[in-house]
């Protein structure tokens, strides 16, 4: 095996215009990198390395300061709210929380919430784990039959939320947000959709989609670590108990106690993530400034070289959850018949310089309902992936299966 050393690049991304997309290049001899672990964390963009460097000189404490450093961070935070408003298409009525990711926002979300939760077994941890009083429904094969059985549960006995993904992180397939949102406010519930992983794929749009609550992460957005967000409906943020208690988040303290401010600041209290949050707007003009439906076009058509690629690998399964979906992000995750996932995650990083992501994906009831409680592999695209890529996995696990374990 050839030792491998970590250098950065500008790798062009030629399919999408407007968009360079800044990837991690791992040396070995000839053996570059091949990212198939975007669903984890995304790469930066270009123009967000741009933000963060223009940023940097001048980052200072937000909100309280008049000196210039003070006045550019705090104009930059501000402005940030907006980028990530109007990428989010929310109106008046819908305030922008700055969190540190979506379980962050989720968290948030759940002290805020004034009754039951609605919820799939199907979830990811930070959307199935955060909310003091749940009812799991589990899901069936179909969606149409997970829909059904989540408005039978609704009717059954109110429920002040539904909270759903947008994405499944572990088989990347799409729900219908606009009827559940529907089936939600039909029946005197909101809608909370967790976009951690639909948000770096599709455009999400709060009123087109009837979302009254969305919470996503930066750093899957092509932006680094540390900044998330909660957007949605101002007045259960306004009179929930303050996420953080302590500086910013209060109007006036005495010695009896506090006044709390109303959200956004109410739970943001501390110094913000003044980069964070603007390398994660940087993020959300570029993608809201270029073509979604070719950024698109080109996952879908990676991601069926990719499906056709595995099904045609012997011993080779990939996990679905549904018969009925329509819609699928550039997620796909398999099982090689004789190996262990992390066998395999750590052959095509070792041997080939491919980076996968192996285990159970902070969702165990969901890899346990499709047969795989060891957990599985799973390959994610993004704004980089190309069809090498693709091309280079198929033939790495060609050759694994080939060799026998
Ligand atoms: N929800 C989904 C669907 C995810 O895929 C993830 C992360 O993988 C999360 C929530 C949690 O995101 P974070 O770790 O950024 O809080």
């Amino acid at each position: 095996m050839t030792a491998v050393s970590t250098t950065t690049c500008i790798a062009p991304f030629a399919r999408v215009s407007g968009c360079d997309v800044q990837v991690p290049l791992v040396q070995g001899g000839s053996c570059t990198y091949a990212n198939f672990d975007y669903a984890a964390s995304a790469p930066a963009l270009a123009t967000v390395t741009d933000r963060i460097a223009e940023l940097l000189p001048y980052y200072a404490s937000v909100h309280r300061g008049a000196g210039y450093a003070s006045r550019v961070s705090t104009a930059s935070y501000e402005d940030a709210r907006e980028s990530v408003a109007r990428f989010v298409g929310a109106d008046a009525d819908q305030v922008v929380v700055f969190t540190r990711n979506t379980t962050d926002s989720l968290n948030l979300l759940a002290g805020a919430v004034p009754g039951d939760v609605v919820v799939l077994d199907i979830e990811h941890h930070a959307t199935l784990l955060p909310w003091k009083n749940s009812r799991v429904v589990v899901a069936a094969d179909t969606i149409s039959e997970t829909v059904r059985r989540l408005a039978a549960e609704l009717i059954r006995k109110p429920a002040a939320l539904l909270a759903v993904t947008g994405a499944s992180n572990v088989t990347g397939e799409v729900l219908p947000i606009g009827e559940l949102a529907a089936l939600a406010h039909s029946c005197g519930a909101r809608i909370l959709v967790d976009g951690a992983q639909l948000v770096p794929h599709r455009r999400v749009d709060l009123a087109a989609d009837g979302i009254d609550y969305l919470a996503f992460s930066g750093h899957k957005l092509y932006a680094p670590f540390g900044a998330g967000v909660l957007v949605g409906r101002r007045d259960w943020l306004d009179t929930a108990e303050p996420y953080l208690a302590g500086g910013g988040a209060v109007r006036e303290v005495t010695i009896d106690g506090a006044e709390w401010a109303c959200a956004p600041a109410r739970h943001e209290a501390g110094t913000p993530n003044v980069l964070g949050v603007a390398a994660l707007a940087a993020a959300c003009d570029t993608l809201g400034g270029f073509d979604t439906g070719a950024a698109i076009r080109h996952e879908e058509e990676l991601c069926r070289l990719l499906v056709d690629g595995l099904s045609g690998l012997e011993g080779v399964e990939i996990l679905k959850l549904w018969d009925d979906a329509t819609d699928c992000v550039g997620i796909v995750t398999f099982t090689v018949a004789g190996y262990e996932p992390g066998e395999v995650a750590s052959y095509l990083s070792a041997e080939h310089g491919i980076g996968v992501r192996d285990g159970r994906f902070c969702a165990h009831p969901l890899l346990a309902r499709v047969g795989r409680p060891g957990g599985a592999v799973r390959a994610s695209l993004g704004l980089g992936s190309s069809s090498e890529d693709v091309d280079r996995l198929i033939a790495a696990l060609q050759t694994l299966i080939a060799d026998g374990p």
